[in-house]
C-alpha cells in the first residue's frame, strides 16, 4: 500500500517572539508549508547535536533564517519522490547539507528535501540506529578516516578530546576498532569507566593536557581527534609526532587557535579539517557503510539514550552545559 502524506504534521519550531528574540515552541503545520524539495519524509527519528542545542536555545548563527524548524539530522521513510531515485517505504537519513540551519530539519514528524542529500539506511540498519550514531558519530567517522588516509601509526597514542561528548565517544569507539591505541581526555573524570568501556587504553583529565609553552612540545600523539578547539588543540599540535595528523572537527571550548607554522615545516603534522555537512556523497556513503559494518545497534545500545520531541528544549540547554554523555536519540513521534 502507498503510504499517504498526511495534510498537517507536528513540528518544534523557532520563531521571532513580540521582542524579535528566537523562541523555540511546537506548532501543527500544514504540509503547504514544507519547504521545496523532492522527496516527502515521514520522520520517525531525529538526534540532538550541540548544533542543536544552539539553535533551540536561540544562541545566534545556526539558523540562517526564522521561523525555521531545527534538527541537523533526520531518519526515517519515505513517502513520496519526485525525482524517481526512492521507492514509498524506503528507509533514508540525511545529516548536514544546511537541515535544522537554511532548511527545515528533523524535529517534525514530516519532512522535504532535495533527492540528493538522502543516504539509504544501510542494510541491516534501522532509523533508530543511523539517529544514535548521528552526524556526531558521522563526524568521528571521517575524522578516523582522515586519520587512517594519513597512514596514522596504531603503535603510539591517538588523543580524542571532548572525549565523552557525542563526537569524542563515537571517536573512541571507532578508534578502538581500527585497533588504534586511543588515549580519552575528558573533563568529567566519572566518565572515565565508561570511556574505557569503549576502549580507551588511557583516560586523561582535560586539565593534563600539557597547555602550550613552546611551539613545539616533547612528541606524543600519533594522532589527534579534536572536538574542543583553542589551547587543547593547540597543545595537542605541539605535541603531535613527526609526521602525525590531527583531524580537527570542533569548537566545544573555543574556535581560536593560537599558535605557529613550525610543527607543519618541521615535523610534517597534518592539521586536517572535518567537514561534515557538505562532505561529498561517495565520501558520505563510504562513511556510512563502515559505520554499519563497525558500529552495530549493540555497541551503540551503551552510548545512547532515546527521548521525546517534547523533551529537546530542556535537553538543548543540557547539551550546551556540557552535561550530555554520548549520543542522544530524539523518537519524533
Ligand atoms: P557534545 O556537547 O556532545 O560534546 C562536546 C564535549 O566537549 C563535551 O562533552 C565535553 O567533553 C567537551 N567540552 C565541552 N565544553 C568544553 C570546554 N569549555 N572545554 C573543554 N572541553 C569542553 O558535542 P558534539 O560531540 O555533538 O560536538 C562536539 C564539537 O564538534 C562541537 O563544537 C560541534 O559543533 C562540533 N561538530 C563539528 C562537526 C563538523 O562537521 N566539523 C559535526 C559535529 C559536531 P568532556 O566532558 O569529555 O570533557
Amino acid at each position: 500500500m502507498t503510504p499517504h502524506v498526511p495534510d498537517t504534521f507536528r513540528a518544534l519550531r523557532v520563531t521571532k517572539d513580540d521582542q524579535g528574540q528566537p523562541r523555540a515552541g511546537f506548532q501543527t503545520l500544514s504540509t503547504a508549508e514544507l519547504p521545496e524539495g523532492e522527496v516527502t519524509v515521514q520522520v520517525t527519528h531525529s538526534s540532538l547535536n550541540f548544533k542543536d542545542g544552539m539553535a533551540v536555545a536561540g544562541r545566534p548563527g545556526i539558523l540562517k533564517r526564522l521561523p525555521m524548524t531545527p534538527g541537523i539530522d533526520l531518519a526515517g521513510t519515505v513517502l513520496h519522490d519526485e525525482s524517481g531515485t526512492y521507492a514509498p517505504g524506503d528507509g533514508v537519513l540525511l545529516t548536514g547539507w544546511g537541515l535544522g540551519e537554511r532548511h527545515d530539519g528533523g524535529y517534525a514528524t514530516l519532512a522535504r528535501v532535495p533527492a540528493r542529500w538522502l543516504t539509504r539506511l544501510p542494510g541491516g540498519t534501522d532509523a533508530r540506529w543511523a539517529m544514535s550514531v548521528g552526524t556526531a558519530g558521522f563526524t568521528a567517522m571521517l575524522a578516523v578516516m582522515a586519520l587512517e588516509d594519513h597512514a596514522v601509526s596504531r603503535e603510539h597514542e591517538v588523543l580524542v578530546t571532548g572525549a565523552a561528548g557525542g563526537v569524542g565517544s563515537t571517536a573512541v569507539a571507532l578508534l578502538a576498532q581500527a585497533g588504534f591505541n586511543v588515549t580519552a581526555s575528558t573533563g568529567r573524570p566519572q566518565e572515565a569507566d565508561f570511556l574505557r568501556s569503549l576502549g580507551a587504553r588511557q583516560v586523561i583529565g582535560r586539565e593534563e593536557l600539557p597547555a602550550l609553552k613552546r611551539p613545539l612540545e616533547s612528541e606524543r600523539w600519533a594522532g589527534v581527534v579534536d572536538t574542543v578547539g583553542g589551547e587543547a588543540l593547540a597543545g595537542a599540535y605541539a605535541s603531535t609526532r613527526t609526521h602525525g595528523s590531527l583531524a580537527v572537527c570542533g569548537l566545544a571550548a573555543s574556535p581560536k587557535l593560537d599558535t605557529t607554522v613550525y610543527p607543519l615545516i618541521l615535523r610534517g603534522v597534518n592539521l586536517l579539517g572535518i567537514d561534515s555537512v557538505n562532505c561529498p556523497v561517495p565520501r558520505r556513503d563510504a562513511a556510512w557503510a563502515r559505520l554499519a559494518r563497525d558500529l552495530p545497534a549493540a555497541a551503540l545500545e551503551g552510548v545512547t539514550r532515546v527521548r521525546g520531541l517534547s523533551e529537546v528544549p530542556v535537553l538543548a540547554l543540557e547539551i550546551l552545559a556540557g552535561r550530555v554523555r554520548g549520543r542522544t536519540v530524539i523518537d519524533v513521534n
